[in-house]
């Protein structure tokens, strides 16, 4: 099939967008590599701790202007990105897949889910409106006024390039914050362009800014005593320094962590219907996502249901295409870099150390559409008899590895699942209403399906996470992030 023209032609070195204005930063640049063809696309500053503090005095600046805009007038803002990351959808989705590797229809499905939350954003108006209460005394009233608090960090991991600050940004900058993105230095080109459109759209300058790099800018933040809030996602040993680090400074925190996910599998589930949400779910994005299957967990002792459901499993899994992601017909694309690939190595040779029946190797079953000199792919691969003691049953392993573990009944299948650290998006599969309303009351995670494989909330529902898989209180999204991205003030009036 023939490869979509890539929109990143040439390797530029990237500026930060600080003030309204592109700045080159004196850091060091790291390349930006293209996982598929091994290309590099662009050259990424390591932002030095003067960059983030001109940003975030440039925020501090934009701030008491952009309180004082109407929320309509923000919300204008907003619409019109909207408007233009309609007209750029295409060309964004193709830079995620040069930057990240993900199929074209990964990308577009991700440019999609952070437009909704652009979408949402515009609703401001109503969405900060606060209660108001009359007559709390004798010609008293008693209201709230929800305001902004100034400077906010985003920072974004790299497997959803483009929508993950978006989980923050709109509704931090629509209730009249200004925030300061940080994207991953490994896929910073579809925030660059985000960054762009946000100053076409007509944000005043310092009311959006991006810095690029790494640890430095991250503690640059995370140290300045002007920045009030940050919205991180990331792994969870980063998710949790961020929080510690927040702790006691006054500075409100978001940390996403990472994730092992659990997909249940009762005997009365539909199949047909099941097997194909699977395959995106273990397999989707690479396995490169924080609401991945990853361990499959099959309930009951009917030897036949078992064998025919792997079965099924594992003729959709072992014919995937894998290539590079601009080819449409592709299913899977590469995994991010060669450090990532090789930690997936790992994983696949320890479950075979602890005991675990290697049923379809990705190592040897690559079916690579096209011929591409990198050494990034890796093909799907399914492991039987696993244990939820094994590190690849246990640890994230953010890879294409499915876990296949078996018991006997519903119950030890939600003991097992709430035995695990982590508690991002668990799902059960079944025509039962009974099982699955036990599953979900019990269930420890956050984000809970009932025969849905990918339990991503729509952009007005908090995105949520239980034990090391979130930190904090309040969630990224919708009226949560409003909330998080402002202080109640409350006013009393004696109407004398
Ligand atoms: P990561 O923790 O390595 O990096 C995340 C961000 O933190 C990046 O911007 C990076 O530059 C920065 N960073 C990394 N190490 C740092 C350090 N020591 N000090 C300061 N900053 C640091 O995560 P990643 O590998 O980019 O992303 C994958 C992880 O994100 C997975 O664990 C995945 O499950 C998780 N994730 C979670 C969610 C969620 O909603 N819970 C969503 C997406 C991804």
């Amino acid at each position: 099939m023939a490869i979509l023209e890539e929109p990143i032609k040439e390797a530029k070195k990237l500026k930060n967008y600080i003030n309204g204005e592109w700045v080159e930063s004196k850091g060091e640049t790291k390349d930006v590599v293209n996982p598929a063809t091994g290309r590099i696309i662009a050259k990424v500053p390591i932002s030095t701790s003067d960059d983030i503090k001109a940003a975030v005095q440039a925020s501090q600046e934009a701030f008491p202007d952009w309180r004082r805009t109407t929320p309509l007038a923000r919300s204008r803002c907003l619409f019109r990105l909207k408007e233009l990351l309609e007209e750029n959808f295409e060309e964004i989705s193709r830079i995620q897949t040069q930057e990240h590797g993900k199929t074209i229809d990964e990308s577009r499905g991700e440019t999609r889910r952070g437009i909704e939350n652009v979408e949402v954003a515009c609703g401001i108006p109503t969405l900060m409106q606060g209660p108001y209460s009359e007559n709390i005394a004798t010609g008293i009233d008693e209201w709230i006024i929800p305001t902004p608090l100034g400077t906010l960090g985003s920072i974004g991991p790299f497997n959803f390039p483009f929508m993950l600050p978006l989980w923050s940004a709109p509704y931090a900058v629509a209730s009249g914050n200004c925030v300061v993105i940080k994207p991953s230095s490994e896929v910073p080109l579809s925030q660059a362009k985000l960054a762009e459109l946000a100053e076409e759209a007509g944000f005043p300058p310092g009311v959006w800014n991006v810095v690029h790099g790494g640890r430095t800018v991250v503690s640059g933040m995370l140290e300045h005593p002007d920045v009030k809030g940050i919205a991180f996602v990331g792994s969870t040993p980063t998710a949790k320094y961020v929080y510690k680090s927040c702790g006691g400074t006054g500075k409100r925190v978001i940390a996403q962590g990472g994730a092992k996910n659990f997909m249940v599998i009762m005997p009365d589930c539909n199949v047909e219907r099941t097997v194909p949400v699977l395959m995106t779910s273990f397999f989707g994005n690479t396995g490169q996502r924080c609401l991945a299957g990853a361990n499959l967990v099959i309930v009951g002792d009917d030897d036949k249901f078992y064998s025919n459901f792997v079965d099924a499993v594992f003729n959709l899994t072992s014919k995937m295409t894998i290539g590079y992601g601009l080819d449409e017909s592709v299913q899977m694309g590469p995994i991010h870099d060669k450090e990532k690939k090789e930690k997936v190595l790992e994983y696949i040779e320890s479950g075979i150390q602890q005991g675990a029946k290697i049923r379809l190797d990705g190592r040897e079953n690559v079916k690579i559409a096209g011929d591409y000199p990198s050494t990034c792919f890796l093909g799907p691969t399914i492991f039987e008899n696993v244990t939820p003691d094994m590190k690849i049953g246990s640890e994230e392993i953010f890879g294409p590895v499915m876990s296949v573990i078996r018991v006997k009944t519903l119950d030890e299948a939600i003991e097992m699942c709430n035995a695990s650290n982590f508690g991002n998006g668990n799902a059960i599969f079944t025509s039962n209403g009974k099982s699955a309303r036990e599953f979900q009351f019990r269930i420890t995670s956050g984000n809970v399906g009932i025969n849905v494989g990918i339990v991503a909330p729509v952009a007005f529902f908090p995105f949520s996470g239980m034990k090391d898989s979130f930190f904090g209180i309040l969630h990224t999204q919708g009226q949560e992030a409003v909330r998080f991205f402002t202080e109640s003030k409350v006013v009393i009036q004696r109407w004398l």
